[in-house]
């Protein structure tokens, strides 16, 4: 099944890729085109609606995503962006796609976040693929530290897959999240032992796991699914201490889209009323129905004195990577700087004084992406971890500031970006020209572009990007409340009331 909408979309992707097709080069890299095919060789298990697909990659609801994706593809290629989007191996030395990079430095995390904020200024929406760049650096640093305590090898097992990754260019997912069932209770004591996925079988080849993870971004756009416990652990739950990795096809995985507002607008026919006309996001639920794991993908077997600390060093890096919506804050102020001067009120000093606003919460979010990137540091293993209170502090900024921000941008594009007529209204014969009349603001402004601009903002407050802009702002990376543990864990208040004591005159035997 191809729609119409469908083959618009693959068109323009060609037509945008095209200029950066290479040829055969030193760097293991895929451009667009190439990433494209890789996931056509896949045969995923994926349901949306009820119904298997057939076709993944040119299924209308979902290519937007797998468009998002190649864009971290196609600006690997472009020269201008090549110092942001490429770095050097430390483990082949050759040029590879930061996506598969592992921190040598704290230039290389300022990087990371600024190629969060050029990818999602270019795509407008989530590009998915920085979690699993946050997982491959979460388990090079605790792959190491498990080594260190157990005399175990995952470390190395560890390098040879991530030497496999970064050949191939690949895309993986970083699959955190369980399900977790009653909150109230650890994951051995759930009456359903699936809702945290764990280990069901221990084999001479392997282990054979059995669970599911929830709102995986960008899970049938990607080659692997790297898994990792979700919480910290305690002896009774060392079943569920365990990380892998699997290529995304593996047999006994399945996905089930998620639903998004609007999504179903991105099958219909025209190109309008979607709002962003070529990429979006996607999350699903992944099950893994009794899967194999062979024993050289498994990072980690029940250590669960180490689940706490892979899970906070992915969160950390993670809640950095929210740089992301820095990028996509850009284009939503964008948008409403010309919906103002569309409409003619870009004079106005109160709206003048609301893209201030929005400029001054966006650069405050950039502010903090970068400053927990330059505060990083040299673990034990030689990657580079960020800052934790300052990743924690920003990514908390990053669920409160996009939701301002956007408040502003509905405040500025007016009402008509939910009342307006469909585009099929637009283009019919019996109502395009009252359409054409009253929608009508500056005689130097064609109407149907008011309407595209005003779509755009509705798609990223409202429609299918709000998901990845507003409700993944707040959940993404961890929900609030996640964060105020962390920064509660690691400010040091001591510190603080010892400089408040001191200059008033009070002793301080602490
Ligand atoms: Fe990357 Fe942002 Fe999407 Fe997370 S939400 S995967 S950080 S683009
Ligand atoms: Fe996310």
């Amino acid at each position: 099944m191809k729609s119409e909408r469908g083959i618009v979309l693959l068109k323009y992707h060609a037509r945008e890729t095209s200029s950066f097709e290479t040829k055969e080069q030193d760097i293991p890299m895929m451009t667009p085109g190439q990433y494209e095919e890789s996931l056509r060789n896949l045969n995923l298990e994926v349901y949306m609606f009820g119904k298997r697909l057939e076709n993944v990659v040119d299924d209308p609801i979902i290519r937007p995503s797998m468009n998002a994706v190649a864009k971290t593809y196609e600006l690997a290629q472009r020269p201008e962006y090549q110092d942001i989007m490429l770095a050097t191996s430390h483990i082949s030395g050759k040029k590879i796609n930061r996506f598969t990079h592992i921190h040598q430095s704290t230039e290389d995390l300022v990087k990371k976040s600024k190629m969060g904020r050029l990818l999602g200024r270019h795509t407008g929406c989530c590009f998915q693929r920085c979690v699993g760049m946050d997982s491959l650096n979460a388990l090079s640093i605790v792959t190491y530290n498990m080594d260190a305590k157990y005399n175990t090898s995952y470390h190395e097992r560890f390098l040879e897959y991530l030497a496999y990754v970064q050949e191939h260019d690949l895309t993986c997912d970083g699959a955190m999240t369980d399900p977790k069932g009653d909150r109230r209770l650890p994951p051995h004591a759930q009456d359903d032992p699936d809702l945290y996925l764990h280990v069901v079988e221990e084999r001479a080849d392997g282990i054979v796991v059995r669970g599911a993870k929830a709102h995986q971004t960008g899970a049938v756009n990607s080659h692997e699914i790297i898994v990792m416990p979700t919480l910290s652990m305690k002896k009774e739950d060392e079943d569920y201490a365990v990380s892998f990795a699997l290529p995304s096809d593996a047999e006994g995985i399945l996905y089930i889209m998620g639903r998004q507002s609007c999504d179903t607008r991105k099958a219909e026919s025209g190109n309008m009323d979607q709002g962003n006309l070529i990429y979006g996001g996607h999350e699903a639920l992944v099950v893994f129905d009794n899967v194999f794991v062979p024993w050289d993908r498994v990072f980690m077997y029940k250590e669960y004195d180490f689940a706490g600390q892979l899970v906070e060093h992915f969160a950390s890096y993670h809640r950095q990577s929210y740089a992301c919506k820095v990028g996509v804050g850009d284009v939503l102020i964008g948008a409403a700087q010309t919906i103002a001067e569309y409409n003619g009120a870009d004079r106005a000093s109160h709206v003048k004084d609301k893209v201030i606003e929005m400029n001054h919460l966006n650069e405050t979010l950039f502010c903090g992406c970068i400053a927990c990137a330059s505060e990083g540091h040299k673990e034990p293993s030689g990657t580079f971890a960020v800052n934790s209170l300052l990743a924690n502090i920003h990514k908390h900024n990053v669920t409160r500031f996009p939701y301002e921000i956007s408040r502003l941008a509905q405040d500025i594009a007016g009402g008509l970006m939910v009342t307006m007529p469909s585009e099929k209204d637009l283009r019919s014969s019996e109502t395009a020209k009252w359409v054409e009349k009253y929608f009508k603001t500056n005689p130097d402004v064609p109407t149907e572009d008011r309407l595209r601009i005003l779509r755009l903002i509705e798609n990223l407050c409202l429609g299918t990007a709000a998901v990845g802009y507003l409700t993944e702002s707040m959940h993404g990376a961890g929900s609030p409340q996640a964060q105020r543990i962390m920064i509660s864990r690691l400010v040091n208040l001591k510190e603080k009331q010892k400089a408040a004591k001191r200059l008033c005159g009070i002793a301080d035997d602490s």
